[in-house]
């Protein structure tokens, strides 16, 4: 299903203008954009009630006033309140506004003395939108939208099973798994050149003598259900790292989250991050038990928090990674914060595709599990 793009409908060829006519794009550019998202029309002010012709109108403050001085702020202010329904209702999260109208203008409006003079500032509608935490981009900025399309259309390299492999952090965190299973687990890692091995915290210290240097040790913390005391987490980190682990993956305190205590999660992985001070620390963030909205204030939280991964998952809940996950998460934190999926990941194709939507991590035992059949099968060929 494509993606839901609210738009300023004088830019798809409506005659909404205040004068009777349009704004509309450039065909190629409109033709791109509609190939890519489903674009949701609308006219704040003609919404609001206004006819077209209309005389012209200018924001002056909290006010939008006609170039006759009628006080016109009724009808852009429910126009805009229209707008953000639509918005919401069709679950767009950017919109596509027209620049300069006292409605639409995305980054810049007329200051009000009909005299053509723009300065920085939002119309009415943007501005309810903005505040509702919807991406607004003038039609100037439509060019880039277009280019991050084609770019995602450029066929691109996929990655080769060595990458994958170099991409795992080859885990067993059964609950049940031995020490000898553990040792196993590290042979494979270090043939395949895994990115790590991810084990229970107890097995840390024995898999570290076993492996020395050869390979980094990752362990879980707060695992699988998040809701220890903060100090306890950083206890565990800190015994983790005390025992050999090089990596740490801790699972954010859910019950926060669903609480809204935005902080208070915060605070938790901040208090992790400082007692893992110079390891690798992903945070879990359980996407299967998460709404959108807290998907993306999760993003920034963990994005400001000084993690180097945001997880999408420990494995031990309702469900595993998700194509729209990661995308999600790669989309909504900056590129310093890598993103790792985990959970069910099960074939090559899960993996290659997780990879290509921007995971650089993945928390998987099958991979290895696949590059070991495909040795048998071509060993058994040779025979
Ligand atoms: Fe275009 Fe927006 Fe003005 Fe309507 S209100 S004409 S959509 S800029």
């Amino acid at each position: 299903m494509k993606e839901k793009v609210l738009i300023s409908a004088c830019l798809i060829g409506s005659n909404c203008k205040y004068s009777g006519g349009n704004n509309c794009l450039d065909e190629n550019v409109l033709s791109r954009l509609k190939e890519k998202y489903d674009l949701i029309p609308v006219c704040p002010e003609t919404a609001g009630g206004l006819s077209i012709p209309r005389d012209p109108s200018e924001r002056l403050g909290d006010k939008v006033v006609s170039n006759k001085g009628r006080d016109v702020t009724e009808e852009f202010s429910s126009g805009a309140d229209i707008a953000v329904t639509l918005a919401e209702r069709f679950n767009c999260r950017t919109a596509v506004l027209k620049e300069r109208s006292p409605s639409c203008g995305s980054h810049m409006i007329y200051d009000g003395t009909f005299t053509g003079t723009a300065i920085p500032g939002r119309g009415l509608a943007a501005e309810k939108l903005y505040n509702r935490g919807i991406k607004i981009m003038s039609e100037n900025e439509v060019i880039e939208t277009v280019e991050t399309a084609e770019a995602a259309e450029t066929p691109v390299e996929r990655p080769a099973l060595k990458d994958i492999l170099a991409a795992c952090d080859h885990t067993l965190l059964r609950v049940d798994c031995t020490a000898d299973e553990i040792k196993t687990l590290c042979d494979q890692a270090i043939k395949y050149n895994c990115a790590s091995v991810c084990i229970p915290p107890c097995h840390v210290a024995g898999a570290k003598r076993y492996v020395g240097n050869k390979l980094p040790i990752c362990t879980v913390i707060g695992f699988p259900n998040g809701y220890m005391t903060s100090s306890a987490k950083a206890y565990e980190a800190a015994d983790a790292i005390r025992n050999g682990a090089d990596e740490i993956d801790m699972v954010i305190n859910l019950s926060m989250v669903k609480d809204a205590c935005w902080d208070d999660v915060a605070k938790d992985i901040k208090t992790v991050r400082d007692a893992t001070k110079g390891h690798i620390l992903k945070v879990i963030i359980e996407t299967c038990l998460l709404t959108q909205d807290e998907k993306l204030k999760l993003c920034e939280i963990v994005s400001a928090s000084g993690a180097d991964f945001i997880k999408t998952s420990t494995g031990f809940s309702k469900g595993g990674a998700t194509f729209e996950d990661v995308k999600l998460m790669r989309e909504n934190c900056p590129a310093d914060v890598k993103v790792k999926a985990a959970g069910g990941i099960s074939s090559l194709e899960d993996a290659e595709k997780f990879m290509l939507l921007g995971a650089e991590r993945l928390g998987t035992s099958r991979i290895v599990k696949i590059a070991i059949a495909e040795e048998e099968k071509a060993a058994a060929q040779q025979e």
